[in-house]
């Protein structure tokens, strides 16, 4: 039992926290918590559903004085990434977490916490074990397989699903409140490619351009960063006069992280590492003198009057001589691939008009690999399911004028932002009655499982908020006790005040 005897009021919470947490519930083994919900809602002869992805729902019935207000759900994930250190003799599948108080945090020994989602089951079980004297009638719900594509959410039947009040617990920073986010599809396009046998009279070279910053292609798409594939592609392009060609190319390793690295072998002559080399001076600090160019990393760069240097100060670039490759691509191959990489968007392509400073359109070119074809991988987001297939669509026509073929697969659908929302205002005018601030209300650019629910129940009002936890999916995720209890404090005024 982990000592919080000075959040003694509280005990209820740490008291839930550490029981669930004494079941394995990585993602993918989830059957034994949904038991454990299950078995928890008999003993308090509450009404219950499970199914067989491992969703459960647990209602109470409302307090006195409370039967006519509309009813509240509390929503989070069962699963939890279950990462531990190098090491470490734990076996997740099998053992319990080990919990320990770490000053003002919560931590679990080697391990992840599950703080994500933790905090939402635990705060549920405090409703649904009647630590609350005054809520309208409440449902818990909790899905399973979040952290792996959505799962349990994508899985569960909406009949399940009573309240048209939701709250999700499964945001990280106290006082943001999540109102909306982007709905996204994995593009592919693939080009086919022709070769023919190396030029024996000229020379090999590997180029290399490294030392990007990369990040996730959601939430860090707008700081500005450089695509090391997108860069080397203008490179090329900007060396289109001279006679070498393209042997083998790739860069990139998810479509949702922005690549950090891309290399090529090229077919040249003796004097191309010198002149690359300018090219790539020239490059480095010549946005600024370039305002014609398309939509590139180039001209988002020469709007802001920063040059490469700037925006990636470690990436540099390796050229070095390899043995010549029995083929290299034909002049035609070789021109449609470097106009595929210039032509392709990458980036942020519109910001949101109802919110400012987010997001609400943006694809990442994520993988290129240049095999008997070329295949270029994109994650696409946006806010607005309209402009996500638009921009679907331009990628689309783009391969078609190259003769390229185009794809998607895993698409998943926006939590719009809406205009007018019972919840929000409910939660916003509690939160500045108690805090004597304003919260800050965002939409965020990656996606949440509010974005499945508003999908199959139209008329669901969410809201997205949860206790300060840091570090999540990590084994230094750490959870803050006092946000965790204010937050817990604040759960209960809302369901007062709804
Ligand atoms: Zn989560």
């Amino acid at each position: 039992m982990i000592d919080v005897s000075d959040y003694r009021k509280y005990e209820a919470l740490f008291r839930h926290f550490e029981a669930f947490s004494a079941i394995p519930h990585g993602s993918g083994n989830t059957s034994a918590i949904a038991d454990f919900f299950v078995e928890f809602a008999r003993a308090r002869g509450l009404e219950y559903y499970r199914d067989g992805a491992n969703n459960v729902v647990i209602r109470k019935p409302a307090t006195k004085g409370y039967e006519d207000r509309p009813a509240v759900i509390f929503q989070g994930h069962l699963d939890m990434v279950a990462e531990k250190k190098t090491g470490a003799q734990i076996d997740m599948e099998r053992e319990g977490l080990s919990l320990y108080r770490d000053g003002d945090f919560l931590r679990a020994r080697d391990t992840t916490l599950g703080g994500d989602d933790g905090v939402a089951l635990a705060y549920a079980m405090a409703v649904l074990d009647g630590e609350v004297e005054a809520h309208p009638d409440f449902e818990a719900v909790f899905t399973s397989d979040e952290e792996i594509g959505l799962l349990g959410a994508v899985a569960l039947s909406p009949d399940a699903v009573k309240g048209r009040l939701l709250i999700n617990i499964d945001s990280d920073e106290e006082g943001v409140f999540t109102v909306g986010c982007a709905g996204g599809v994995r593009s592919d396009i693939s080009l086919p490619l022709e070769y023919e046998e190396a030029d024996k009279s000229k020379k090999a070279y590997r180029v290399r351009l490294y030392g990007f910053k990369g990040g996730h292609s959601g939430v860090e798409i707008d700081k500005g960063r450089a695509n090391a594939v997108k860069v080397l592609g203008e490179l090329f392009n900007m060396s289109a006069t001279e006679d070498w060609r393209i042997a083998t190319m790739s860069g990139g390793n998810a479509d949702n992280a922005i690549p950090r690295e891309c290399s090529a072998v090229v077919i040249a002559g003796e004097d191309f590492p010198e002149k690359f080399r300018t090219v790539l001076e020239r490059r480095k600090a010549m946005f600024a003198v370039m305002p014609d160019l398309p939509h590139t990393e180039l001209r988002k760069m020469d709007k802001t009057g920063r040059t490469l240097r700037d925006i990636e100060p470690s990436c540099d670039i390796e050229i070095e001589e390899v043995a010549l490759p029995a083929r290299m691509l034909t002049d035609g191959s070789h021109s449609r691939l470097i106009s595929l990489l210039i032509l392709l968007p990458s980036g942020v392509i519109a910001m949101s008009r109802a919110l400012p400073d987010l997001v609400e359109t943006s694809l990442n070119l994520g993988i290129l690999r240049v095999g008997e074809r070329a295949e270029v991988s994109f994650s696409v987001r946006s806010a607005v399911g309209a402009e996500k297939k638009k921009l679907c669509a331009r990628l689309s026509e783009i391969a078609a004028g190259l003769g390229a073929e185009y794809g998607e697969r895993g698409e998943y659908p926006a939590w719009e932002y809406r205009e007018s929302s019972h919840l929000r205002d409910v939660m916003v005018d509690v939160y500045e009655k108690m805090y004597a601030k304003k919260p800050k209300v965002v939409t965020i650019h990656a996606g949440l499982e509010c974005g499945i629910f508003t999908e199959k129940l139209p008329d669901i009002d969410c809201v997205s908020i949860g206790p300060d936890n840091f570090d999540i999916h990590t084994t230094e995720e750490r959870l803050s006790i006092p946000s965790f209890v204010r937050v817990w404090e604040y759960l209960k005024e809302v369901l007062r005040n709804i």
